[in-house]
């Protein structure tokens, strides 16, 4: 089966385009909040680095749920979105000065900490301010993610958060210094995870790492977990929302929660992915000595996953049922990797079709670049093409 798209009104536009089904991901939030909401004390925050598109943040703004940011950008488009800033937490390795004194003026909810000089450079900061920062320090809990190696984060070797054994010192420091308030632990174990075995490592870690900081009674307001649930790439169709129950039980029964203890939920991909695609025009249909190519109009400027990670979409016809033939779908970029699909089979193609390009709403339109001169594609809701 092909996704329903209105095709007349794409045929009236210029591509490539996004496309965003508003009334896919307004049932892919309800699904969150209702499984979510299940349990006591779990809080969703979207994390804006999957889509900053503004129509889309002010939608998930408006279902209730908070931000997970990892810029000073991401936070200005989050305030502008009207998220409160109570609900808007900042992660990220490299905080510039003037994103910490961003995220200090707007009063937000949480800093991610994720080493100990960031934690004295805020403290100074705040003290310039006369303030005080919440702040949570990001724990590399050395838990692997069955998933693309690009996108595992929580092994010893990535970049990412404070290790282990520096745990409580890096608490004890955050206690003696007086603008910073210790108020919780982060963990970030990877992306496009759907072995919920991943996610019950990552709980028994945070078990034990609670215990090991109780022997010190030391309180921890908030956990959180992070992102990563994955999405079904192939069956865009059949499986349009992810499997968000299972997510939050496995936690709910995985995780020991302290009494009055908040765990908080950082979800990207998962929210948005499926109720994006890109829709490109077919250019050139050529013959090569060994292969067919579909020469499209879009390129890993518009969408890289396939050329960064390898990543899979699945791609129709949707101007043609003609007979499939196989075809290795290019764009038009001077790169060797500039694919979106090798060997795959769509009904026939001839120049001015559209081909949908599915399941790219996360990790699609925010990393477009302007590689070759390219204006950036635009993004369009459901709504603007009734
Ligand atoms: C990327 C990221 C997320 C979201 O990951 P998804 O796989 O898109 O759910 C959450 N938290 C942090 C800190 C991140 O860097």
């Amino acid at each position: 089966m092909k996704g329903v798209f209105p095709i007349d009104k794409f045929k009236e536009k210029n591509t490539p385009f996004y496309y965003y089904d508003t009334d896919l991901l307004r049932k892919t939030l309800k699904a969150v909040n209702d499984e979510a909401g299940r349990y006591e004390n779990f809080c969703v925050h979207y994390a804006v680095k999957a889509n900053a598109n503004p129509k889309l943040l002010n939608i998930i703004c408006q279902s209730g749920l908070g931000a997970d940011c990892v810029s000073g950008g991401e936070i200005q488009v989050c305030v502008n979105a009207g998220f409160p800033s109570d609900k808007i937490v900042y992660a990220g390795v490299g905080k510039s000065d003037w994103e910490i004194n961003l995220g200090l003026d707007k009063d937000i909810s949480c800093f991610n900490v994720e080493s100990l000089p960031e934690l004295d450079v805020i403290n100074e900061l705040a003290a310039k301010k006369n303030k005080v920062a919440r702040v949570a320090f990001r724990i590399n809990p050395d838990v692997g993610a069955h998933t693309h190696a690009n996108i595992t984060t929580g092994l010893a070797e990535n970049k990412f958060g404070i290790a282990m054994e520096d745990m409580e010192h890096v608490i004890q420091r955050a206690m003696d210094l007086k603008n910073v308030r210790f108020t919780g632990l982060h963990f970030h174990i990877g992306s496009q995870i759907l072995d919920m075995g991943d996610f019950v490592a990552l709980c028994n870690r945070i078990n034990d790492l609670q215990c090991q900081l109780e022997l010190h009674h030391i309180n921890v307001e908030n956990i959180n977990v992070g992102g990563g649930l994955g999405i079904d790439y192939t069956h865009p169709n059949k499986v349009p929302i992810p499997d968000f129950k299972s997510y939050f039980a496995t936690y709910a029964r995985h995780l020991k929660l302290r009494k009055g203890q908040k765990l908080h939920f950082e979800l990207g991909r998962s929210v948005v992915a499926q109720c994006g695609t890109l829709i490109s025009r077919v250019l050139y249909v050529k013959q090569g000595k060994v292969k067919q190519f579909a020469i499209v109009d879009a390129g890993m400027t518009d969408l890289i996953r396939p050329a960064l990670y390898q990543a899979y979409h699945k791609i129709e016809n949707i101007s043609s049922g003609l007979p499939v033939q196989t075809y290795d779908v290019v764009g038009p970029i001077c790169e060797s990797s500039d694919v979106f699909a090798k060997a795959v089979d769509l009904n026939e193609c001839r120049r001015g079709d559209l081909l949908a390009i599915r399941s790219a709403g996360a990790y699609g339109e925010i990393m477009a670049s302007q590689y070759n001169c390219r204006p950036l594609p635009v993004g369009f809701i459901s709504e603007e093409m009734q």
